[in-house]
């Protein structure tokens, strides 16, 4: 049995097995892909230390220094359960029936972001179709930008790319913003934002390199209008890969992992870290850092038990 199993292979999985692999015990990391989410991203200005890099060079450094240690790396394996076995082991399922023991298990299996499903938008994906203000706004300085969603996520991320950009238009499929108030109140007062409700996002348009624009169908009228924009941010959410958890695990109401400062979960010696978790904000160095404590709080665990 392993010491810690790790399922994920992203940043915070990654860290978690250095971390723990360099206690000296005995390590293994399950990743359906790894790299995850960093696999997609083009430019990473925000990892601190390194000013600039791209995704996939990222991944292979991710894996070069897991490797430098005695860690099993499982790739393309998908977990399909977790549960408490007989002999007080965890137990970790995967989807081709094998059954993976542990004394420990950190789960980093990451989130997706939720995806408006419209023609073009796969297209342009990383062409001007975005998913991360902190990330990818810097990219648009001086331009019009429009943002989908007028949900929490879709108007903190409007007030902080009016200070970047040009113009941000927010476009809403209700017909009222969900955001809390106060967020509203300080949009609605920046003369460079703008917020169209009931407009359903129905094409992502471009040049063929990178976004024009983006036509919407106004829902109280059917009339289709078009935006031309640089950059759309899609903020619908960000969904956790936490559905093999759901009878297991306390999950919040939108699927995290909940966890306390250590990573720990609400199954004793199963730890959770990045992107799946209740932790608020979603980046590289945080599911690293988060990576990190869920693995010192396994080997914490696994000295007391
Ligand atoms: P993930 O990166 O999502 O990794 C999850 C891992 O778990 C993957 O290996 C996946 O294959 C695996 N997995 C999932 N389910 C299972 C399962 N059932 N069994 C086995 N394995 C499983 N952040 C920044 O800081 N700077 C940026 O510039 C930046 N740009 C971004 C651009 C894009 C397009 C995207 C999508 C995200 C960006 N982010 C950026 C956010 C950042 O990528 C994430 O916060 C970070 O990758 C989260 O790390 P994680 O390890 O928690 O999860």
């Amino acid at each position: 049995a392993y010491n810690v199993l790790v399922v994920g292979g992203g940043p915070a999985g990654a860290s978690s097995a250095i971390y723990s692999a360099r206690k000296g015990i005995r390590t293994g990391v399950i990743a359906e892909r790894f790299g995850g989410q960093v696999a997609d991203t083009v430019g990473i200005e925000n990892f601190i230390s390194v000013s600039y890099t791209e995704g996939p060079k990222l991944v292979a450094q991710l894996e070069e220094h897991v490797k430098e240690y005695d860690v099993d790396i499982m790739k393309a394996q998908q977990a399909v359960a977790l549960r408490e076995g007989a002999d007080g082991l965890k137990e970790v399922e995967l989807a081709n029936g094998a059954v993976l023991k542990a004394k420990s298990v950190i789960l980093a299996t990451g989130a997706r972001w939720r995806e408006m499903n419209v023609p073009g938008e796969a297209e342009y994906k990383a062409k001007g179709v975005c998913f991360c203000p902190h990330c990818d706004g810097p990219l648009f300085k001086g331009k019009p930008v429009a943002v989908i969603g007028g949900g929490n996520s879709g108007i903190e991320a409007a007030i902080d790319l009016a200070g970047i950009v040009e113009q941000v238009t927010v476009l809403e499929f209700g017909d009222s913003l969900r955001a809390d108030d106060v967020l509203v109140k300080k949009a609605e007062s920046l003369p460079n934002v703008k917020i169209i409700k009931q407009a359903m996002t129905t094409e992502v348009l471009g040049d063929g390199k990178k976004v024009t624009g983006l036509t919407y169908k106004d829902r109280a009228t059917d009339e289709v209008h078009t935006v031309n924009v640089d950059g759309i941010f899609v903020q619908i959410g960000l969904v956790p890969n936490s559905d093999f958890l759901k009878d297991t695990l306390e999950l919040s109401s939108r699927g995290e992992i909940e966890v306390d400062p250590r990573g720990q979960t609400s199954m004793p010696g199963v730890f959770a870290a990045g992107d799946v978790t209740t932790a608020p904000y979603k980046q590289i160095i945080v599911s690293m850092g988060s990576g990190a404590t869920a693995a010192l709080g396994a080997f914490d665990y696994l000295i007391r038990s």
